[in-house]
């Protein structure tokens, strides 16, 4: 049996039709039953439903031979057991540094000010401020990220945009770019091995599914 991890949201809704073009279905559609386990058209292959923060670590233990997971969850995450061998190129989005409209970032990096970053990527955040010689005090949130420029929580937020509809609804500017994001297959690398003859015409007709 191969399982496949997906998460609900734009994961599933675009990973589905590259599973579809793979001969893989789910037999219920996972959209909108609320089982977390589904069968699929394809003999012995099973897809799971979890949160995209757990798709790795689902994956790392082997409990899902195969996942799909943004680059953004994958940066938090790091790599270790992890096989990536196919950019899906899908759920694309970046992810950004944003400030509130007038709030000059260039100078306070110039300056050396101090920055309070609120965002749910410590680990990303951690890296690029550091790379870029910025000392910050990290304030992890859970959601709702662009509400911290906006009460003084914090001066910048490290968050993914795709639209820019939600920083503009809330008077915020991208001022940095730190990644283009998108989802990546994910494997087990003792699945890899051990069951490569079921996981291999996968990969091959996921890669064919991307390229078209
Ligand atoms: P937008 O208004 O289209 O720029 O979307 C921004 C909101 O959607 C923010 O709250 C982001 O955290 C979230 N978001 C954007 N792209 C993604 C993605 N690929 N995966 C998960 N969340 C995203």
């Amino acid at each position: 049996m191969i399982s496949i991890a997906l998460s609900k949201g734009r994961i599933l809704d675009e990973t589905l039709p590259l599973l579809k073009a793979a001969d893989v279905v789910a037999t219920t559609n996972p959209d909108t039953s609320r089982k977390l386990i589904f069968a699929t058209s394809r003999a012995g292959v099973r897809m799971i439903i979890v949160r995209a923060t757990d798709v790795p670590t689902y994956v790392q233990y082997g409990a899902a031979d195969l996942g799909v997971a943004g680059g953004d969850v994958l940066g938090e995450f790091g790599s270790e057991g992890l096989y990536q061998p196919l950019d899906l190129g899908i759920a694309r989005c970046r992810l950004v540094v944003a400030a509130r409209k007038g709030f000059d970032y260039e100078r306070a990096v110039r300056q050396g000010a101090r920055l309070r970053v609120a965002t749910k990527y410590l680990q990303t955040a951690r890296e690029h401020f550091a790379a870029k010689g910025v000392h910050v005090d990290l304030i992890k949130l859970y959601g709702s990220m662009e509400l911290a420029p906006l009460t003084g929580l914090a001066d910048v937020i490290v968050d993914l945009v795709s639209t820019g509809n939600t920083l503009k609804a809330n008077q915020l500017v991208a001022v940095e770019e730190i990644a283009q994001i998108s989802a990546r297959l994910i494997i087990n690398q003792a699945a890899y091995k051990l069951k490569r003859a079921a996981i291999q015409p996968l990969l091959d007709a996921l890669t064919k599914a991307v390229a078209k």
